[in-house]
């Protein structure tokens, strides 16, 4: 479209097998038409109609926090897997290496706790999740890229978080 629409970089981080490839794939449709590699990295790029306003993020799932993808991004998904107490801890972490990477700014996260549908093994409460999202100052869900339970709803928040901060960009 010839609209004027902000486009913005939204970066995945999480320990390997959490589900940052299926959340995208999601995110991507079944159709990867619009892959672009870019230093191994998959990046896809997708216009969502939110509140009825148009926003095209360009998300790239990544699996290490390298210098660059902390530095590249102006909003990041932050996954664990509920089933993988490892993976919340690694969460932590990273949410740690971000402030420290990009200190001043005030970049929307998204604290993501995947494979809700895993009731049996999960190992990390909804209520763990939360609390930490709130520790941290972000946002949280829990999703199921399974069920596609919540992956809309992550992106949309994304997209509404990135809005909320607009006038600073
Ligand atoms: P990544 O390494 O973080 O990109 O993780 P992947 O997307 O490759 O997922 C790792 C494995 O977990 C794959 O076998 C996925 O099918 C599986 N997986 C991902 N998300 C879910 C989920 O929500 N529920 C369940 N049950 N399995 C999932």
């Amino acid at each position: 479209s010839g609209a004027w629409e902000p486009l913005y970089r939204v970066v995945l981080l999480g320990d390997p097998g959490v589900g940052k490839t299926s959340l995208v794939s999601l995110f991507a449709g079944v159709q990867e038409r619009d892959v672009l590699e870019q230093h191994g990295e998959a990046a896809y790029e997708r216009t969502l109609c939110v509140d009825g306003e148009e926003t095209t993020l360009l998300v790239m799932d990544t699996w290490e926090p390298e210098h660059q993808c902390l530095q590249v991004g102006n909003a990041y998904v932050i996954v664990y897997s509920v089933t993988d107490r490892g993976s919340f801890e690694s969460a932590s972490e990273l949410r740690i290496q971000l402030r420290r990477a990009r200190q001043p700014e005030d970049i929307p996260i998204i604290l993501v706790g995947n494979k809700s549908d895993l009731v049996r093994s999960r190992e990390v409460s909804v209520e763990e999740g939360r609390a930490c999202a709130a520790v941290f100052g972000c946002k949280f869900i829990e999703t199921s890229a399974a069920l596609q339970h919540n992956v809309a709803e992550l992106f949309e928040g994304v997209v509404r978080q990135l809005r909320l901060r607009r006038g600073g960009k």
